[in-house]
């Protein structure tokens, strides 16, 4: 069996993004720079932040965190969002969520200039992404593509399974492997908590992408053998036997699974590290487009 390592595979790609900055800084151009904002300070949410700008740090990119209090209204945040729209020296900008529940988080989203969205959650995006047109692809299944393609694995002509149809993950997942592209033109089938006999699903998949946040779901007599997983889900699951009090547990059997499948993404390290380095790509991305 095969690990899909995400976090050297997302350390090679930030490594590959660092390579190409410090060669526009050397011809005297400009890094791409990267704002984000976050409302209020919620743990997590902070933690996740701060790794997104310490992230662009190391691979020399500009970088601004925008802190409001969590009382900021709505409109003092679309005030915010409107300044980085125009402010030329801001490449791309990520509203970090969830938001506080006074503000209603789509109106936050259709706000920001779908050039600048290196999140890719504005419809403009999700709608060229639907399309196959030039789109930022959010960074969750842009890095499950990254992931395959890197790893060399066939999606042509194969039977894929997504588990889970959230709108950031299971459902752009489903689209972009059916889609004619070269990590794609897969026969995919999108599953969700409605679906019946599940496993008479799953066992015919090729590929099987979980994305619905049950600790350890899929079952090792669930497939059949060689199949390729990726698991997206993370929970905390409580562990008196660690320092923080928890673990994070994928939606995958992970002992079981590693009897029957060819491939897997462990958790953490896996899914997980692609998605910051799938950030700053989308970056360095908005940086070329706006330039041409
Ligand atoms: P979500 O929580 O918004 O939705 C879960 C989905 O799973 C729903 O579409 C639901 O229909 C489906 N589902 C629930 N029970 C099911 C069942 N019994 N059988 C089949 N489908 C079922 O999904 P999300 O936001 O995509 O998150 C899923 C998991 O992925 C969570 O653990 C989340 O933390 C994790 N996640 C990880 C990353 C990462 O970077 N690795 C990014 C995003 C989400």
């Amino acid at each position: 069996m095969i690990l899909l390592d995400g976090k050297k595979t997302s350390a090679d790609i930030k490594e590959e993004i660092a390579l190409e900055v410090a060669e526009l800084k050397k011809q005297d151009k400009k890094a791409p720079h990267l704002a984000a904002v976050i409302v209020g300070s919620d743990g997590a949410s902070l933690t996740y932040v701060n790794a997104k700008v310490k992230a662009c740090e190391r691979v020399g990119f500009e970088s601004s965190l925008i802190r409001l209090p969590k009382e900021t209204t709505e409109e003092e945040l679309l005030n915010e969002i409107a300044i980085l729209n125009i402010d030329k020296d801001i490449n791309g900008f990520i509203v970090q969520l969830p938001l506080p529940d006074h503000i209603d988080e789509q109106k936050i989203l259709m706000a920001i200039d779908p050039e600048k969205d290196v999140d890719g959650f504005h419809p403009m995006n999700v709608g060229k992404l639907a399309l196959n047109l030039p789109t930022f692809i959010s960074a969750t299944p842009f890095g499950i593509l990254e992931l395959l393609e890197r790893y060399n694995i066939e999606t042509s002509g194969k039977d894929v399974v997504v588990i889970g149809r959230s709108h950031i993950v299971g459902s752009p997942m489903s689209i972009l492997l059916a889609q004619k592209r070269k990590v794609g033109n897969a026969t995919v089938t999108l599953t969700h908590s409605r679906t019946k006999n599940l496993s008479e699903v799953t066992k015919k998949a090729d590929i099987i992408i979980a994305a619905l946040g049950i600790p350890e779901f899929l079952k090792g007599d669930m497939v059949k053998k060689g199949v390729v997983i990726i698991d997206v889900g993370i929970t905390r699951v409580a562990d008196s036997s660690k320092k923080n009090g928890f673990r994070l547990v994928g939606d995958v059997d992970f002992n079981e699974m590693s009897e029957k499948a060819s491939h897997i993404t462990p958790v953490p390290g896996g899914v997980g590290p692609m998605t910051i380095a799938m950030l700053l790509k989308n970056t360095l991305l908005a940086l070329y487009r706006q330039e041409n």
